[in-house]
């Protein structure tokens, strides 16, 4: 900074935005500045430009804001120059981010830091530096709300009542204020942890005061050089953390309406006429008004004359607080009168090039993922279905029925056989015992024949002796042959009759076998009856609540194209609001810009008519009186659409993601549960949903396209309206008293009119509300009515589904076990032909 500068510019004025917000691009707001490359510039709009000695863009990091700005600042304090940088802006702008007021120790290598933590660390940097000089380091952190000073510093609970005073000597005093004296970075970083939490505390006690209230980090330096008593330098730098700057939102219930849209907040105010008054070249060496409010008292001795000002503009680039954003900017540019041009407005529409192709990529690229994602989508899974299952049931039941028919046809042969082989043993059993009976007697018979023929044999021995018994023994002989071929006979036939015994008796084992053979294919036949009849019970309760779960679904997406109809309903009504907003909208527009010509008009004609000689005073007033009131009218109307408009871009930005938020997740608006279970009618249905919502993000995008084009439009007309000129000038028109009276008439009657009209408007009201009240009652009835009727009608179909499902089961099942009975007579009576 040379000399020259110093005289010259004793306020710096730079402007920052900060990003949007997460909060601003939710609610779909447009950046509304465009920063001209190279340039101190900002443009607001389409043409409004203002030029500072920096601006810095929403890129721009805290270390090139402190190393471009505040570092200057330093280097005078340190030769011995009063310093003060003010942050100024409306609430949620940046200002606290700017200083570092929420600075706390852990913070302390991010990139994030503010002003004062760099202050302090720069401080002690130079400071070590200066090895033959001595420094008194003392800090006071305070708040100012409300015209009271809070000492921020002061941990106890009764605190001193603080004063100014000023000395012609040391300059502004603070008695009662906690100065605090600090040998260290760390210690002076405690101060102002210390009062940033308190800050804080009162903050979140009371928010509205917290963004009302100036906070005022002061740093005093003295240095003395080492031997030298009499070589003292005292300077102060003060970083000040203003009070919001946002006008008072108009609250019409408090009737306060007037007093608060005036009462800005006076420090601000005062400072304003302070910097102002400092930086007007034609005003050099006039009054300064320094005494309107505490803040430019406890500043006085560091703004103007030999201290230095710097002031960080801070705005948000948010086209919804583009008012208040001006507003910045005007007061800051009243600050610094820097002649503004469009100078680089190619460099401009270079720039707007560039954002309109990366918007278009952008989509491009969302497209496409949307794209792929309605591929997938797509590509349904058909597993598990319940077809399948049907199936499988019907092969299960078919083969189990083919393995009982078998198990049926076998069973009927060994039953037949056993039957058979029954019959046979009736027959064989008297045989039996007669056989064992003429075993019996053959025994004996053979028994006696072997005794007999033994006889004989001895008889023919002792025959031999004598020869008169020689016929006899011949008879004998005979006899004993006839004997030998009985007995050989008997021997045979009771070896034949045993082995017919034997055979019985394997008989009866096998019969036996046979028997238990029967038994256990008789149980498996029961054992497969029941796992069929089971399996159809089973499957008949399954089918049975499938069918219900099919009904339910049924019943489901019937409610779904019911919602999704009232869904496209709502939507369309919603438009058709909206279209009505955007027309009313544009009417205020047209009734603003005929309102400024219809001006502009009879400016023309007062000049005419004043140059013709005054004729009719009263009728030129009110001429003029009415349409300067048309055009308060039509501003103030044209303000309350673009409100209005930017609430809709915020509803429907917030309508947009969610809807994107349904689509990414892939889920159904409705009904989310048993995807398993999803027929292809209802995937089919998905598909139709996701188009229809995408449709709907498509129509919403451009509805808010559309939006902000009007914001814009409105911004711009508002803008033009509210010119500071034309307010100036409003009352220049009344030079006389005969001019005042009769526009006090005017007034009065227009007021007394329109009071009139209000109120019959008012009446009109309560008994349109009235009417709209029993609308509504009959409405709710109705729909009352219609739904539990609905209700019942729903319930009954779905009871005579049931009983129509129970009794087609009931059939199927008899149909089958008559099948089943003629089968088992049919394959018996084959048996009984085959046997
Ligand atoms: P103010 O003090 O003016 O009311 P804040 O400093 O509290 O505003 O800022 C409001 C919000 O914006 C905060 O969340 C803050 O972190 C953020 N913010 C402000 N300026 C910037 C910036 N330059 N870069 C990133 N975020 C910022
Ligand atoms: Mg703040």
């Amino acid at each position: 900074m040379t000399k020259e500068d110093e005289k010259v510019i004793p306020v710096r004025v730079v402007m920052r935005c900060r990003p949007l917000v997460s909060k601003e691009i939710n609610e779909g707001c447009q950046c509304c500045l465009t920063f001209v490359p190279g340039e101190p510039q900002v443009i607001v709009g389409n043409d409004k430009a203002f030029t500072y000695d920096y601006v810095f863009d929403p890129t721009t990091e805290q270390e090139e804001v402190f190393n471009t700005a505040v570092s200057p600042l330093l280097s005078g304090l340190f030769r011995g120059y009063n310093a003060t940088v003010l942050a100024y802006g409306q609430t949620g702008s940046g200002k606290t981010f700017s200083m570092g007021g929420t600075y706390t120790s852990e913070q302390e290598n991010e990139s994030t830091v503010g002003v004062i933590p760099r202050v302090i660390r720069r401080i002690f940097q130079e400071k070590s530096k200066c090895a033959d000089c001595e420094f008194l380091l003392v800090v006071s952190y305070l708040e100012i709300y409300n015209e009271e000073i809070l000492d921020l510093l002061c941990t106890s609970k009764d605190k001193p009542i603080i004063s100014i005073r000023e000395d012609p000597k040391d300059g502004i005093k603070i008695v009662g204020l906690t100065e605090k004296e600090v040998f260290t970075a760390h210690e002076m970083v405690g101060c102002l942890e210390l009062g940033n939490s308190a800050r804080t505390v009162g903050s979140t006690a009371m928010n509205a005061a917290s963004s009302r209230s100036h906070a005022i980090f002061t740093i005093s330096l003295e240095q003395r050089r080492k031997g030298d008593k009499s070589d003292v330098m005292v300077s102060k730098l003060h970083l000040v953390d203003l009070a919001g700057s946002e006008r008072q939102k108009k609250t019409k219930a408090e009737g306060d309406r007037l007093k608060e849209g005036i009462s800005i907040n006076r420090g601000l105010l005062s400072l304003g006429n302070v910097i102002s008054a400092l930086g007007d070249e034609s005003k050099k060496g006039s009054f300064v008004p320094y005494r309107d409010s505490k803040l430019t008292r406890l500043l006085q001795d560091s703004l103007g004359g030999n201290s230095h000002t710097l002031m960080i503009a801070c705005v948000s680039p948010a086209d919804s607080n583009i008012e208040e954003t001006i507003n910045t900017l005007r007061y800051a540019d009243r600050a610094r009168k820097i002649k503004n041009n469009l100078f680089g407005v190619l460099g401009l529409l270079g720039a707007f090039q560039i954002t309109m192709e990366q918007i278009n990529e952008k989509l491009q690229s969302k497209l496409e993922e949307l794209r792929q994602h309605a591929e997938m989508c797509a590509d349904p899974q058909a597993k598990d279905s319940p077809e399948a299952y049907t199936a499988q049931h019907a092969l299960r039941q078919a083969q189990m029925s083919k393995e009982l028919i078998e198990l049926n046809n076998v069973l009927a042969l060994k039953e037949a056989f056993v039957k058979k082989m029954c019959q046979n043993d009736h027959h064989l059993e008297p045989m039996q015992t007669e056989y064992q009976e003429n075993i019996q007697s053959l025994q004996a018979s053979v028994g006696s024949l072997q005794k007999e023929k033994e006889d004989l044999i001895q008889a023919l021995q002792s025959a031999k002796k004598d020869t008169n018994q020689a016929k006899l023994s011949e008879q004998r002989r005979k006899r004993l042959q006839e004997l030998e071929g009985q007995i050989t006979e008997l021997k045979k036939k009771l070896q034949d009759q045993s082995k017919l015994l034997k055979l019985k008796e394997s008989s009866v084992r096998s019969l036996a076998k046979l028997n238990q053979e029967i038994q256990a294919m008789k149980s498996q036949r029961v054992q497969l009856m029941r796992q069929m009849k089971e399996d159809s019970e089973k499957f008949r309760l399954w089918k049975q609540k499938k069918d219900k779960e099919v009904l339910q679904l049924k019943e489901k997406d019937r409610k779904r194209q019911y919602e999704m109809l009232k869904l496209e309903r709502d939507f369309q009504k919603q438009a058709s609001v909206l279209r009505r907003k955007t027309e009313e909208a544009a009417a205020a527009n047209k009734r603003l810009k005929d309102a400024l010509q219809k001006r502009s008009e009879v400016a023309e004609k007062r000049k005419e008519v004043q140059n013709r000689g005054a004729e009719g005073v009263s009728s030129r007033i009110k001429n003029w009186l009415l349409n300067e009131v048309e055009v308060l009218v039509s501003t103030e109307e044209a303000r309350r659409h673009l409100q209005d408009l930017l609430e809709d871009r915020k509803m429907l930005a917030e309508e947009i993601s969610q809807l994107r938020q349904q689509m990414e997740a892939g889920e159904r608006p409705v009904a989310k549960v048993r995807r398993r279970t999803l027929t292809i009618a209802e995937l089919e249905g998905q598909g139709e949903l996701e188009a229809s919502i995408s449709k709907q993000v498509e129509s919403l995008e451009t509805e808010m396209g559309l939006r902000s084009a009007q914001i814009a439009d409105l911004q711009q007309k508002v803008l033009d309206a509210d010119n500071d000129g034309r307010i100036k000038q409003r009352w220049d028109s009344i030079t006389t008293i005969v001019e005042a009276k009769s526009a006090l008439k005017i007034l009065m009657a227009e007021v007394v009119a329109s009071k009139v009209a209000n109120a019959k408007l008012e009446s009109e009201l309560k008994q349109e509300k009235a009417n709209l009240l029993d609308m509504q009652k009959i409405l709710c009835d109705e729909r009352k009515l219609m739904s539990s009727m609905d209700m019942e009608h729903q319930s009954q179909l779905v009871e005579m589904e049931q009983r129509h499902q129970e009794k087609v089961c009931f059939h199927k099942r008899q149909y089958l076990a008559e099948m089943q009975l003629f089968e088992n007579l049919e394959s018996e009576g084959a048996k009984k032909y085959k046997y």
